[in-house]
């Protein structure tokens, strides 16, 4: 018998539970993950490097970068929606790179987290009963932040530095024991909004903050002498987004004239090496850096407090996932002036980070240790004359990605807080 064309059974069924998933989807208007996988590509060399940027280059096959990189070292882990893998799987194989499959179904960890969710709910009704171990939604986070002002009055409020492009406040919680324009540390979560533990973090950070004063003599010294600033939700539309309609949503939500994608990556935006290498003028790019410097309002909101307050000694900026601690400069490979003094801060921060839990975080500059980015925050931040500034990446190294369960939540949040430590008190031991 004449081999037939070659369609299995299975994948016949599969097809059609991709079409039933596709349908209740659009029946929702929410984004479907299922079928996409996240491979890790493990790059040879150089040139396999190379090959790998090719494939990005093709639009319609719609991947998603999660973690990029510039040398084989570092394994690329990259999203590809169910119609693409078999011509993802293809180039790769013929161009003999290897790969892993991370995630086998993406839609089958969002359902676990979707479930994990809706469980744990529980109106937020004091920062004592709330749920620190779920992730929460935009609005449960804005109570959030009401409930711990309204409990700690003498010790925390909430500013409102700008609007974000949909209408959206964009709050900063203020810490300080009093004293005008004291010196202070800038502590931002969730620019990059599907970086779910990083804002959830973000809470925990607040509450501990509080429990910490009067309690934890470092703390309390610290606090003493700085304000901490510490906003939350630093990309509220994008973060609106990935809980209604897209779960893996990056940038920012604003219209890109002439284009039909939307948003820009607000850490290529800044006005540090803003336009070079390390970000993209393509409007449909995860890594599009805007039509000029400091567009995005959540950006220039920032920019703005920063300037107008002009004291801030430490700016520590929380991504994630890759398990890294890095510093300036991402968009050159000049050394920052600094480099030696924030290199030893930043192998003292991992090493605390790590006596908890024995997580292991990588630390070194943006460039070296992942990649050029330009634009990036804390490029400004220390070109401003912010020494003290550092970015993290905080879990895990690819497992789960930024789909981290929320069982990992607070011993990611605690682990962190170790390093934050050990940033804050060398701010406060070390004035400029
Ligand atoms: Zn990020």
């Amino acid at each position: 018998m004449p081999p037939s064309p070659c369609v299995h059974p299975a994948q016949l069924k599969m097809r059609g539970l991709l079409v039933f998933a596709a349908l209740l989807a659009a029946a929702f208007s929410t984004e479907t993950f299922v079928g996409n996988q996240v491979l890790r590509i493990f790059a040879a060399n150089e040139a396999d490097v190379e090959k790998v940027k090719e494939l990005e280059e093709v639009e319609n096959l719609q991947l998603d970068f999660w973690r990029r990189s510039a040398s084989p070292e570092t394994p690329i882990d990259v999203r590809v929606p169910f119609a693409s893998l078999q011509a993802v799987k293809i180039f790769l194989e013929s161009n003999c790179i290897r790969y892993a499959i991370t995630i086998e179904d993406l839609q089958t960890l969002v359902d676990e987290e979707q479930r994990q969710m809706v469980q744990h709910y529980s109106f937020p009704r004091s920062v004592e009963t709330f749920n620190y171990a779920t992730y929460h939604n935009l609005d449960e986070i804005y109570d959030f932040m009401d409930l711990l002002v309204a409990a700690n009055p003498n010790l925390v409020s909430k500013i409102q530095i700008g609007n974000s492009y949909e209408g959206r406040p964009l709050y900063v919680l203020k810490f300080s024991t009093g004293g005008a324009k004291r010196p202070a540390i800038w502590i931002d979560t969730g620019i990059h909004s599907r970086e779910w533990v990083t804002q959830a973090s973000g809470v925990w950070f607040a509450k501990k903050i509080l429990d910490s004063y009067g309690k934890d003599p470092s703390l309390t010294s610290i606090l003493d002498s700085l304000d901490i600033f510490l906003e939350i939700v630093t990309n509220p539309d994008g973060f609106a987004f990935t809980q209604t309609k897209n779960r893996m949503w990056r940038k920012t939500r604003s219209i890109n004239a002439g284009s039909t994608c939307i948003g820009v990556d607000p850490n290529r935006n800044w006005d540090a090496g803003f336009g070079g290498a390390g970000a993209s003028g393509n409007p449909c790019s995860e890594t599009y850096r805007g039509p000029y410097a400091n567009s995005e309002r959540e950006v220039k909101a920032i920019v703005d407090f920063v300037k107008s307050h002009g004291n801030i000694k430490a700016f520590i900026s929380i991504h994630s996932y890759s398990q890294l601690l890095l510093y300036p400069y991402g968009y050159t490979t000049a050394r920052a002036a600094d480099y030696q003094e924030l290199d030893n801060i930043a192998k003292a921060a991992v090493t605390a980070l790590a006596s908890l839990n024995g997580t292991k975080y990588k630390y070194g500059s943006i460039i070296t240790t992942i990649y050029q980015a330009s634009g990036g925050t804390i490029d400004w931040t220390y070109n401003q004359g912010i020494k003290y500034s550092f970015t993290f990446e905080l879990r895990d190294t690819g497992r789960y990605g930024f789909l981290l369960p929320a069982s990992q939540i607070i011993p990611t949040a605690e682990e962190t807080w170790l390093a934050l430590m050990t940033i804050m008190e060398y701010t406060r031991d070390h004035p400029y």
